[in-house]
């Protein structure tokens, strides 16, 4: 009598999508988009460093390679436009040597704003990741389904929610703290 020897699938996760990248090593029970956001994370905390709005951008490639990462430089370029995403998207299309971003997904701590959503539309990308829900300028779910309309010529997919609270204590934090209150603009 044949005895079954019960063959347990191996553990696949998520980070099957980066596999052969640093980021799988490092996701390995923490998911990918966490992995992915945590960066976004650091980079909303530099900006509230530099004393901006803090959000933050990761952009990563097809392959699993980060080829865009920023923060918000409103206030230190002295340029409305200068949100994360975009700088991320300039630097994504910067490396991969094209404005083409496909297969790649934006990683941002907040909803992306009306321009931003917007470019991420124009760069192609596959996928977007979002923190926080921004209720006043939120244009993917809160306010507009920019990425998400079926009359554009491009749609992407979206993920929300990832890390919310972290993403949403950086921006209570810095406007606290611009209101007066003694609370520190570091995170542990
Ligand atoms: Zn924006």
């Amino acid at each position: 009598m044949a005895i079954e020897i019960a063959r347990g699938s191996a553990p696949l996760s998520a980070g099957l999508s980066v596999a052969g990248s640093r980021a799988f090593v490092h996701s390995i029970g923490h998911g990918v988009n966490e992995y992915w956001m945590s960066l976004a994370l650091a980079q909303a905390d530099l900006a509230a460093n530099a004393g901006e709005v803090p959000v933050g951008c990761v952009i990563v490639d097809a392959e699993g390679r980060a080829v865009g990462v920023a923060h918000n430089a409103r206030e230190t370029s002295a340029d409305p436009t200068a949100h994360a995403e975009v700088i991320a998207i300039r630097e994504a299309a910067g490396k991969l040597l094209g404005w083409r971003l496909e297969g790649a997904t934006a990683y941002v701590t907040l909803e992306p704003c009306a321009m931003c959503a917007g470019a991420l539309v124009l760069a192609r990308v596959a996928r977007v990741v979002y923190g926080c829900a921004d209720p006043k300028s939120g244009a993917i779910d809160t306010m507009f389904g920019v990425g998400r309309d079926a009359r554009l010529n491009h749609r992407f997919d979206v993920v929300s929610g990832v890390l919310a609270d972290e993403c949403a204590l950086r921006l209570r934090r810095f406007f606290g703290t611009l209101r007066g209150a003694k609370l520190p603009t570091t995170t542990e």
